[in-house]
């Protein structure tokens, strides 16, 4: 048996660096032209595209891809996200609405309502069709099999547990070649490491890594796996190597948590999914992103994450993407050191940054258990947080050879976009590079996704998918924050309202 600590990421780096006023309210020529050496090909781009309004307004452009009646739905789903009562006690409402309504009733009323707005569908072939009509007007979509846990204390029995995981795993390689199948090669999926292991056992991991000092002292994960994949049952040669390790570092690790025999099978069971799942993107010719999670998950996650990067981003092919949290005081130290191991071990650094999802539970956990909380003080201290990691990230597309560091602008905020755009502008990275991207998530802040794909910007938004009733977590953190308090969400009712108008009274309905 083995002990260590327990530890939440304690490391405060709080950024200092103001976020740059950029040009807001301007129709901007300027700010979107495309730079290249090449004079010709500068005019060839010019002609190409469209110019970009950056005050992100053209309704015309957001919502081609939508039916009327779709977009009345949209309409009354910011409506209702409007109500705060609703917002704050959507558990409980969803309680009560299945008691009242009976479960099959109650899941009809929300796929016509958020699920519909915010979900693709329930299956790969519900989802074509939207596939489709995204893809026309040049947004590209990162499905998302939509399956996540949380440690809610329950507990399945073993071979319960193994089997879920299992299927999850299935249902990603199937997200894979569906994405395959209809978008073709090099588009994205997304998945969640959580899916794949039981939350305890993922918490104690993430445990034990946060006291590791050095982690990239510890052996490449993926090499061991694929090496002794060939050989049969390699369970107890990876438990012994791992605690040989931990033997060795002893005395760097503090001791207060288990790692039992059981716990290191599982965390190997995950190795060998997270390694079907990537040798299918290399067989498909698709990507994954691994999505971030809660703080006493994302250690680990991270860790994962760089690991598969390690050993599948090589040889100029870029399979695996991270994700970086700008709301936790340490991701500009994490971005930085992730950054210097890509270099390293020459391999691709391939991220996605965005500002992070459980803002709620994560200040709420704090102050139960008493910790530093990990989030910045506030709004400003993230976005400042997303603007010096954006730079960072830059820094290093500057340095390294072409093609070799890649970042994806996942979010909603327009002063983000712009920071970015001018950013690339700055530096001279065409609009349609592929090192640079941006992503949004399915029906929120179309106006910026299609302004952003008509002017040549490459262009994604996450599609996520699946049985109702594991979406809800999804959609309880749409709901969040869309709610009356974000001008974003008044932005994305108030457009989707004109929309509407306008098709009715021009009658293209
Ligand atoms: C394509 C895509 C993929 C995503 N993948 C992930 C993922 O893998 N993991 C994940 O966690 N999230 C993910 N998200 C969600 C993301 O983290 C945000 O919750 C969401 O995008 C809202 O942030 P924003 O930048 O779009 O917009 P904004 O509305 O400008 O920002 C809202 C966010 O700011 C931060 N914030 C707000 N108030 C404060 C405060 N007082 N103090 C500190 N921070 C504050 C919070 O993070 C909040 O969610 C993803 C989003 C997109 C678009």
């Amino acid at each position: 048996m083995l002990t260590i600590k327990r530890l939440y990421p304690s490391t405060s780096i709080i950024c200092s660096c103001q976020a740059k006023q950029l040009l807001t309210k301007q129709i901007s020529f300027q700010s979107t032209t495309v730079l290249t050496t090449d004079k010709k090909e500068k005019q060839d781009i010019h002609s190409k595209f469209p110019l970009l309004d950056t005050r992100f307004n053209q309704y015309q452009i957001a919502y081609r891809y939508r039916r009327s009646i779709e977009l009345l739905r949209g309409y009354l789903v910011y409506r209702l996200f409007s109500i705060n009562f609703l917002v704050n006690n959507q558990s409980k409402i969803a309680e009560w609405g299945q008691r009242i309504l009976g479960t099959r009733l109650f899941q009809d009323v929300i796929k016509l309502t958020s699920f519909g707005h915010f979900v693709g569908g329930e299956t790969p072939q519900e989802i074509t069709p939207v596939i489709k009509s995204l893809l026309q007007y040049g947004v590209k979509p990162i499905l998302d099999y939509s399956v996540e846990s949380d440690d809610t204390g329950k507990s399945l029995s073993p071979d319960e547990n193994d089997r879920m995981h299992d299927h999850n795993t299935s249902k990603f390689i199937e997200c894979i070649k569906t994405s395959h199948d209809v978008c073709g090669v090099n588009n994205l999926v997304a998945i969640k490491v959580t899916a794949l292991i039981s939350p305890g056992v993922l918490k104690k991991f993430n445990a034990l890594l946060n006291s590791v000092e050095n982690r990239s002292l510890l052996p490449p994960l993926f090499e061991f796996i694929n090496q002794e994949q060939k050989n049969e049952n390699m369970v107890k040669p990876f438990q012994q190597s791992i605690k040989s390790y931990l033997a060795e570092t002893k005395n760097k690790i503090s001791t207060s948590i288990t790692l039992t025999n059981d716990d290191l099978t599982e965390i190997y069971n995950l190795l060998i999914r997270l390694n079907r799942i990537a040798q299918a993107c290399v067989e498909q010719k698709i990507s994954i992103m691994v999505d971030a999670e809660q703080t006493y998950f994302q250690t680990a996650i991270n860790y994962l994450a760089t690991e598969l990067q390690r050993y599948y981003n090589k040889n100029n092919e870029t399979f695996i993407y991270g994700t970086y949290q700008c709301y936790l005081k340490e991701t500009l130290a994490s971005v930085k050191h992730d950054l210097a191991q890509a270099e390293k071990y020459n391999y691709i650094f391939a991220a996605k940054l965005v500002r992070g999802a459980y803002m709620e539970q994560e200040r709420r956990l704090a102050q139960q258990y008493g910790y530093e909380d990990p989030l910045n003080e506030n709004f400003k201290a993230t976005s400042n947080m997303y603007h010096v990691c954006f730079d960072e990230v830059l820094k290093s597309i500057a340095k390294r050879s072409s093609g070799q560091v890649r970042v994806m602008v996942a979010s909603h905020n327009e002063d983000t976009i712009r920071y970015a755009i001018q950013k690339m502008q700055d530096n001279n990275i065409n609009r349609d590079s592929s090192v640079i991207s941006f992503a949004s998530l399915y029906g929120m802040s179309d106006y910026v996704a299609f302004a952003l794909a008509n002017s040549g910007y490459k262009t994604y938004k996450y599609l996520p998918y699946g049985p109702i009733e594991s979406l809800q977590p999804y959609l309880f953190r749409r709901a969040q924050e869309n709610r009356a308090v974000f001008e974003k969400a008044n932005k994305d009712r108030h457009l989707h309202f004109k929309a509407l108008k306008d098709r009715f009274l021009h009658l293209k309905i």
